[in-house]
């Protein structure tokens, strides 16, 4: 059943078995999950049915860090979460996620890792990760790539290499969750979803040790009470810690933050171009299907990409991280350098913003930063030019999109900021940082790719990385990970194996934000199988 919370007088106080706060990914699988089980579930979702700005705005919040996405829009607040945001084109004009599951080292407690390890290794995690494919439909489950390459057409690389190796990567269909998965839940005989339903405070008895009610409210001024026997937050990695930090009434410095960790290990994963590969002769490119494009095998859109092996993982002490291989008609960057400075990308959005007859983004900023990088502009401007006009020759690369994963960093934190919401609530301020570690791995990788390639004579690879500086095209995913992390010991972690916050009997937490590590792989599958871990928990401690 579906209500809509404007309509529920005022005061009122409703009551459930379990509360689920949040109608995205992690929401709706752990809702889905919980069907037809007799306990009686409300499920609380921010939004409606359909974007609205007013709601939107919720999630606006200021960047003091790394550059990133506007927080309004690194997210989506309506019902069905942020996966109203996922857009990979996958032919037949359907759109979806990437998936993969974490690798079994990214649960390890490594030496060269700070703060690395989960309470459990991938295989406690396994037979979940079995069920999130099916949910996902992203099935048979395994991601040999031996299973989804095809030995005429599009057969793997040739490495010769024991330190690189060919990862493959599924994609879902973003319809399961934007629509699929939300109408199961709302038609649900023993889940009351009601939408326009913002959860403003987690109230708990006098020594926080339990939570006693939610207060929720509507833009409309609406307020209404829940209570439950258990509670859980599904609000997604930025907005789980920033209630937590707002529900201060009791714990002066938010709930379940008496170590000081919750919003602390912001973590994503570091995307930028690492590189380039100019292939020896047009049959090495002819045979470069399986990373090419996304393609259907086995009835599911998938597309093979590079990865480091554990062997060399652990050999060189080095992150975990992958390269996907974009083709394009390329001026040698050896001639004609490519350059991300931020004049560069100011630059670029400035003239893309001319073609779109709109302002750009912080236009003086911009224009300051163009201005002070002139020589830059002009030698990117003739890379362009000369490359229309025939005066640049164009030869066939691979650029490297490098996804890797950062190294859990406290200092990179979600704090509340001094601005206020539609509601009177602080807004969130971001404030992510990574660290020399970070970049290092990745020039270190690039070098040993550069190796692998020559050794199996497909070409010649060009490096751009050459030190420990952040590049100018650094950016995110939208992969907002690490904010509440899991660990057994209440003084490293905000929640503990089973995702329940430490020293709080009822609260639990789904989603990203308890990652104590992130990998490389985008975080859907993982959420999605964390979730259903969970829906069994709860079913057991409710029994
Ligand atoms: C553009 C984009 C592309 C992406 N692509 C991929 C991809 O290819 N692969 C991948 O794995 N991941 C991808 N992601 C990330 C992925 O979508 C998120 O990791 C995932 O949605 C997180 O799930 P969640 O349930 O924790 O949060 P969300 O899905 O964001 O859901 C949070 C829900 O909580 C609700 N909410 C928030 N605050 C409140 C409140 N106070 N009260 C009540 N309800 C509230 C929101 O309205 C929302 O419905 C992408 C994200 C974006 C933005």
């Amino acid at each position: 059943m579906t209500l809509d919370a404007r309509s529920v007088p005022a005061d009122a106080l409703v009551d459930c078995d379990i509360c689920i706060v949040g109608g995205g990914v992690a929401g709706l699988v752990l809702a889905r999950q919980l069907i037809g089980h007799g306990a009686r579930i409300i499920l609380l979702e921010s939004g409606g049915l359909e974007a609205d700005s007013a709601t939107q705005a919720l999630y606006a919040g200021e960047n003091v860090g790394l550059p990133y996405f506007p927080l309004d829009d690194a997210r989506a607040r309506y019902f069905g979460g942020s996966s109203h945001k996922w857009h990979i084109p996958l032919g037949g004009g359907r759109v979806g996620p990437r998936l993969r599951p974490l690798d079994p080292i990214d649960f390890e407690e490594r030496d060269w890792v700070p703060h690395s390890g989960w309470p459990f290794g991938k295989s406690h995690l396994d037979p979940y990760y079995d069920r999130a494919q099916r949910v996902c439909q992203i099935e048979p489950p395994t991601f040999d790539p031996g299973e989804w390459d095809d030995q005429k057409a599009r057969p793997q690389l040739r490495l010769a290499s024991d330190e690189v190796e060919t990862i493959i990567y599924k994609f879902g269909l973003r319809e399961l969750f934007s629509q699929q998965y939300r109408n199961e839940v709302a038609q649900a005989g023993n889940v009351t979803t009601y939408l326009n339903a913002n959860v403003l405070e987690i109230q708990t008895d006098h020594a926080a040790q339990s939570v006693t009610r939610l207060r929720a409210g509507s833009l409309d001024g609406h307020q209404f009470l829940v209570t439950a026997r258990l509670f859980v937050l599904a609000t997604g990695g930025i907005e789980v810690p920033r209630l937590l930090l707002l529900s201060n009434t009791v714990q002066k410095n938010g709930l379940g933050n008496q170590h000081d960790l919750v919003g602390r290990f912001f973590m994503e994963h570091l995307h930028f171009w690492s590189g380039v590969f100019f292939p020896r002769t047009p049959e090495i490119i002819r045979r470069m299907g399986l990373y090419n494009d996304i393609h259907t095998v086995n009835g599911v859109p998938i597309v093979g990409k590079l990865a480091l092996t554990e062997k060399v993982l652990r050999r060189e002490k080095l992150l975990n991280q992958n390269i996907q291989l974009f083709w394009q008609k390329m001026a040698d960057p050896e001639k004609y350098p490519l350059i991300h400075s931020p004049g560069v990308l100011s630059f670029k959005e400035m003239c893309s913003a001319l073609a779109d007859f709109r302002l750009p983004t912080h236009p003086v900023d911009r224009l300051g930063q163009v201005l002070k990088e002139m020589p830059n502009i002009a030698a990117v401007a003739w890379r362009k030019v000369g490359r229309k006009i025939g005066a640049i020759p164009l030869l066939d690369g691979y650029v490297f999109a490098n996804m890797t994963e950062q190294v859990p960093n406290p200092e990179s934190r979600i704090t509340l900021g001094p601005e206020r919401d539609a509601f009177g609530q602080n807004r969130v301020r971001l404030d992510w940082k990574i660290t020399p570690q970070d970049i290092a791995s990745v020039v270190r990788t690039q070098a040993i790719i550069e190796k692998t390639f020559q050794g199996a004579d497909l070409g010649r690879v060009y490096r751009p990385l050459r030190s420990e500086e952040p590049p100018g095209d650094l950016h995110g995913g939208y992969h907002h990970m690490g904010t509440t992390r899991m660990h057994v010991d209440p003084r490293k972690g905000v929640v503990d194996s089973n995702c329940r916050v430490h020293g709080i009997s009822n609260l639990y937490i789904a989603g990203p934000s308890v990652f104590p590590t992130g990998g490389y792989a985008n975080p859907v599958l993982t959420i999605v199988a964390l979730s259903l871990r969970l829906g069994e928990h709860l079913e057991a401690v409710l029994n």
